[in-house]
């Protein structure tokens, strides 16, 4: 027990570390901080938006370039508001919440009784574990939320702000945000922000298949915004309210949607350890219960210094949306299948991931700190990002030893040389020692000093971030040496 808790603080402290150090180096900022932040909003920064860019490009390309049958659209945000009556999310897009009346904190009430399972577990009892989860998921399937509130005050839970069991009853919590279209407020529609980009694929299949050609199976993939008012919104850009997702929606003859479920899954899988996720870190979660629209679902969980969590779900949804679009909108969804003469709906095997979460996990597994003697003999911590050189923000970084002789003009000659295949960053101010570190944290792989010598010989000190090592290298060996690392068909070829 006393063991479990030191691994936790020393968990969380890891992740707070994070949390600082990406607000401190321009990855990600609370929303509006000026204000006091958004609650489960934020920003990206400088050096964010660079990696985020990079691993939505990525997967776009791994997606769309490295499957001929996968072509992309770009989706407005806003839908005809009946999609979502069609898709489920109106009716049943419900979290069960509970507001302790000391405190008037918010808590889904699902995850006090989940923490509470937990803490049994912790305290080694996995039996009482299990049969609390039985009995929670007993109540949900039967939405019997006086009997969640009845299971919350029987299992003693208490506000962890007020210590107190003064607890509202459960209700349902559509996590849609709803908005209104129109000027004039009588004339005005309901309509939400799309809290999935699925839909916005959806309804365009047969525009995408007709004006494409394209035979099934094929897919449609998309990146784009998704929003919803989760309850509690925590775990940093893990849980958001606006956040960005990456999904594929694979169009398939019934009947052989397993087939491709598992194709799918494992080409997701061999993406995350392309970009570095380290095996051990990954695992499947297979759903025992699913989804009204799925008959057959796997998460791919990441570790993060919080715990096993998911990053990104596959899922077999049947024909289930194609089939309730075509209902409610009067519209046929039907497909002519020119290889067996039939006409059908046709199956879909879905991956989605979001982009938030992969740049957590990225991020997450990238944060090293090592601690080792410096000159001096003084013990000190380094702390770097060890990003795949292909992601990171910056690739190559290049320094004049000195502001003068000559040495910033040369500098600024090998910067033209690489800035057109690298990304590459100029800097003259500092020493170069601040420079090598200020780069190590934002997880430049690779940084170049011209100094005297490069005037005499036209070598350079090239250093590499994960090792520290400096080699002196020929000017014109730069590129082929750094190139094999920062190659993005190098990374691709692993995924396919
Ligand atoms: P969770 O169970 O964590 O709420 P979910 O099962 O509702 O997630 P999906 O609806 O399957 O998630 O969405 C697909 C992906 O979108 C998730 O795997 C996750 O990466 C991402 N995602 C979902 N909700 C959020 C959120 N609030 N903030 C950031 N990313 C999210």
């Amino acid at each position: 027990m006393a063991q479990n808790k030191e691994k936790n603080t020393v968990e969380n402290n890891l992740f707070q570390h994070i949390i600082s150090h990406a607000k401190e180096y321009g990855f990600v900022f609370p929303s509006s901080e000026i204000y006091e932040g958004l609650q489960g909003v934020y920003d990206y920064g400088q050096n964010g938006v660079e990696l985020k860019n990079n691993l939505k490009m990525l997967w776009w390309k791994a997606m769309t370039q490295l499957n001929e049958d996968v072509v992309g659209i770009d989706a407005a945000i806003f839908m005809h508001p009946t999609t979502w009556k069609a898709s489920g999310h109106v009716d049943s897009f419900n979290d069960p919440m509970i507001d302790n009346k000391d405190s008037k904190k918010r808590y889904r009430a699902d995850v006090l009784i989940e923490e509470k399972a937990e803490e049994y577990a912790k305290a080694g009892n996995p039996e009482k574990k299990q049969a609390l989860l039985d009995t929670l998921a007993r109540l949900l399937e039967k939405e019997d939320l006086a009997g969640v509130q009845q299971l919350i005050i029987d299992e003693n839970i208490t506000c962890p702000l007020s210590g107190t069991k003064n607890w509202t009853e459960v209700r349902q919590f559509n996590l849609m945000f709803a908005t209104q279209m129109g000027s004039v407020a009588d004339e005005s529609a309901t309509i939400y922000l799309r809290p999935e980009t699925a839909q916005g694929i959806f309804v365009n299949f047969l525009n995408v298949q007709k004006t494409s050609g394209r035979q099934i199976p094929f897919g449609i993939a998309q990146i784009g915004k998704a929003f919803r008012n989760e309850i509690v919104a925590r775990q940093f850009i893990f849980r958001m309210r606006e956040f960005e997702q990456m999904e594929m929606q694979f169009f398939v003859r019934p009947n052989t949607e397993m087939e491709w479920y598992e194709y799918w899954k494992e080409k997701r899988m061999k993406f995350h350890k392309a970009i570095g996720l380290p095996e051990e870190k990954l695992r499947w979660h297979i759903h025992e219960k699913l989804a009204h629209y799925a008959n057959a679902a796997v998460d791919i969980e990441y570790e993060f210094p919080f715990g096993f969590k998911e990053m990104e779900g596959i899922h077999s949804r049947t024909d289930f949306d194609l089939k309730s679009h075509q209902e409610y909108s009067k519209n046929k969804q039907i497909y002519y299948d020119d290889e067996i003469k039939d006409r059908y709906i046709p199956y879909v095997v879905e991956t989605s991931v979001g982009a938030d979460r992969l740049f957590l996990a990225v991020l997450c597994n990238a944060y090293t700190e090592t601690t080792g003697i410096d000159a001096k003999g003084e013990e000190k911590t380094r702390i770097f990002l060890k990003l795949h050189p292909a992601i990171a923000p910056y690739q190559v970084a290049i320094f004049p030893l000195l502001r003068k002789q000559g040495l910033p003009e040369k500098a600024r000659e090998v910067f033209e040389m690489l800035r057109f295949d690298f990304r590459t960053l100029y800097e003259e101010r500092g020493a170069i020692g601040k420079n090598y570190t200020r780069q190590d944290l934002i997880g430049t792989p690779f940084c170049i000093t011209i100094d005297h010598q490069t005037l005499e010989d036209n070598t350079v000190t090239l250093r590499h971030r994960d090792t520290t090592e400096q080699q002196r290298i020929d000017i014109n060996a730069l590129h082929a040496t750094i190139a094999p690392h920062t190659s993005w068909s190098n990374l691709l070829a692993k995924m396919k």
